[in-house]
């Protein structure tokens, strides 16, 4: 990879980390480089348990790397997917503090999704946390000197999904052009005879893919809607770019849920900067003012089965709590 960043001087480059490879020979050569941010992954609560427990233990592997790439002087950021065994210790201000204090730039905390080969569904917030979790991210934006990154709300707190507003899209290891890095199907390739654009552009899979989980939710399709990604791929013979080769089955076994759509329960920026940024650099782009339809949303929170099960016991969907 580093070769690859050397040959793009003209392109800034984030890198999703444990940070296990971040060497003081490589987090010199980055800084050399000067076109990376290393945002690195911490899911455990190693610095805030060893300041309650009064002393300092051996960091991970993942807090060594962190702390290398701070002493070399990179813009390092700090992710999360918060579940519920790190939400108390990690989402919270004393660990952002120390962040700070640190030297960490920008923090993100993102929800855990539990989809892919080995879900686990217990880990998994509930609403009631999800909007816990938001409302620390917008306080923390008014409350702290670091940036707190999050790609799932506009200014005003309406939920969005970044790949359905067409933000953005994922290329696959083998080139595979997914609509985000969670929804491994394709139709097209990076490898096709076309340029690139015209290829993203011109992408009946992605335009449908857009329109349809657009128009039924503006949470997170593969969360609240594995059903429509699955029909989607049979409509168009998508292609699974897994090398596990199970990807329908695994979405007809995810267990619908809320996610960043907590309709009725928008929480708007407070920060000025974040709601002017939001606001003309990034929002909907208008996907959702042309096709939700709010007849056709389906509340996660309302149904208690798989598409796998309901669909063994019968055809009717969704099943209503009772
Ligand atoms: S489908 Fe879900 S995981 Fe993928 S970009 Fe949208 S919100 Fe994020």
């Amino acid at each position: 990879m580093l070769q690859i960043f050397a040959a793009h001087p003209d392109v800034y480059f984030q890198v999703f980390t444990n940070g296990h490879f971040i060497t003081d020979d490589v987090a010199a050569e980055l800084r050399r480089l000067g076109n990376v941010t290393p945002l690195i992954s911490v899911e455990g609560s190693e610095i805030v348990s060893d300041t309650r427990r009064g002393r300092s233990g051996v960091l991970s592997q993942t807090m060594l790397g962190l702390q290398t790439a701070l002493r070399h002087k990179l813009m390092v950021g700090v992710c999360t997917s918060v579940c519920k065994t790190n939400i108390d210790d990690l989402v919270n201000d004393a660990w952002v503090d120390r962040l700070i204090e640190m030297g960490v730039m920008y923090c993100w905390f993102h929800i855990y999704r539990p989809v892919g080969p080995e879900p686990n569904p217990d880990l998994a917030l509930s609403s009631a946390e999800q909007r816990r979790v938001r409302q620390f991210v917008v306080d923390t934006r008014v409350n702290k000197p670091i940036v707190v990154i999050d790609a799932y709300h506009d200014d005003a707190g309406n939920a969005l999904c970044p790949a359905v507003t067409g933000f953005t899209h994922h290329i696959g290891p083998w080139g595979d052009i997914e609509p985000c890095p969670v929804i491994q199907l394709a139709k097209e390739s990076i490898h096709d005879d076309r340029p690139l654009a015209e290829t993203f552009n011109d992408s009946a899979f992605l335009r449908d893919f857009r329109e349809l989980t657009a128009g039924k939710t503006r949470g997170c399709v593969i969360m609240e809607r594995p059903d429509l990604l699955v029909e989607l791929a049979e409509r168009h013979g998508a292609r699974d770019t897994t090398a596990r080769k199970k990807v329908i089955d695994e979405l007809k076994k995810v267990q619908p849920r809320r996610s960043q759509y907590q309709p009725g329960d928008e929480i708007p920026e407070r920060s000025f900067v974040y709601r002017w940024a939001k606001k003309y650099a990034f929002n909907d782009f208008g996907a959702y003012g042309r096709h939700f339809d709010a007849s056709q949303y389906r509340d996660p929170d309302n149904q208690t089965q798989s598409y796998e099960s309901q669909t063994a016991s019968g055809p009717s969907l969704p099943v209503t709590k009772v």
